[in-house]
């Protein structure tokens, strides 16, 4: 193989990763925000459940409020009065340090230890700051998007971030609906220069 098609194969993969990678913390964040907005599904008498529930999700909905003081426009950006509420919910949920926990199998299923570096969080809030966190400082921010049609968050995957909705469902309802205004308001510019000469 020619060296140059290799290394231009190679820069191509690398690109890849690291898209991947860049926006795999932002599809973990949507999952909870879309997690926590969602109505709990329980049933009967569970209202422990149902509190601790609450309790877990309002983490998710602070980080929710957060995002949504962006600007349109500027979504790759936070105001100062927004980085300080994220500095509250932070400094509320901290996180500490981790190795191991992890195992590896051996041939007769025992266990063989793995010293993987990890986080732990004493709250739902804490993973969720660390999320918008490690979003900012991979410059994905602008990527989190909420679709004004359903209400549910998304990451935008379009090479220019251009996406307005969630998905092609969303963008048909959507133009359904501008359709049909558009055209009540021009039935209703029509009408008006007949009422003006009656
Ligand atoms: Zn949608």
């Amino acid at each position: 193989m020619p060296r140059r098609k290799m290394m231009r194969d190679f820069v191509r993969a690398l690109r890849l990763v690291q898209a991947t990678d860049g926006r795999q913390h932002a599809h973990q964040l949507v999952e909870g925000l879309n997690a926590a907005a969602a109505e709990p599904e329980l049933e009967g008498d569970q209202a422990e459940a149902a509190a601790a529930r609450s309790r877990d999700d309002k983490g998710w909905r602070d980080i929710a409020e957060i995002l949504l003081t962006r600007a349109p426009g500027r979504l790759g950006q936070l105001s100062e009065s927004a980085c300080g509420c994220f500095n509250v919910l932070a400094g509320a949920s901290p996180a500490t340090f981790l190795l191991g926990g992890a195992y590896d199998e051996d041939m007769h299923g025992g266990r063989i230890h793995r010293d993987v570096a990890g986080l732990a969080f004493t709250s739902p809030a804490g993973y969720a700051c660390y999320l918008l966190w490690k979003i900012r400082e991979e410059e994905a921010l602008d990527r989190v998007k909420r679709c004004p049609q359903c209400q549910r968050w998304f990451v935008d995957e379009t090479r220019n971030k251009s996406a307005a909705r969630c998905s092609a469902g969303c963008t048909a309802r959507w133009w359904d609906r501008s359709r049909r205004r558009a055209a009540r308001a021009k039935s209703r510019d029509k009408r008006m220069p007949r009422r003006r000469r009656a």
